[in-house]
């Protein structure tokens, strides 16, 4: 109970001391009731702010999901190999096919390279 809503019932008691309990009734459901609707009222916007905030979320924690997805997808994708003792991104660097079995390589992108430096970047 509001020290606001205290004081009023404590007024409402006061000005009825001469009447009946019935009308003495009345007089503090006067005050009640509309206290009673006011606060129906704020647990229902307050009701709707959660639902809202809750559906949020939800939201959020899709987007969260799918972004880490995509992060482990793109640190799938650039996985670091060995080659000439040195460590090299295997999706950056490039390869071409020299016959059925070997390949060349013709660009060497070291690992971690750009894109998993990217990832890891902290803003
Ligand atoms: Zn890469």
């Amino acid at each position: 109970m509001t020290d606001d809503l205290r004081q009023r019932l404590s007024e409402a008691i006061d000005d009825c001391r001469t009447l009946t309990p019935e009308a003495l009734a009345d007089a503090v459901f006067g005050v009640v009731h509309p206290e009673l609707d006011r606060l129906n009222q704020e647990v229902d916007y307050l009701k709707r702010n959660i639902r809202r905030s809750r559906d949020q979320v939800d939201g959020y924690d899709q987007e969260l999901t799918s972004a880490k997805a995509a992060i482990a997808r793109m640190r799938a994708l650039h996985q670091p190999t060995q080659h000439m003792g040195q460590t090299w991104c295997t999706t950056c660097s490039t390869r071409r096919r020299t016959g059925p079995d070997t390949e060349e390589w013709v660009a060497y992108i070291p690992h971690p390279c750009p894109t998993i430096d990217a990832i890891e970047e902290t803003p």
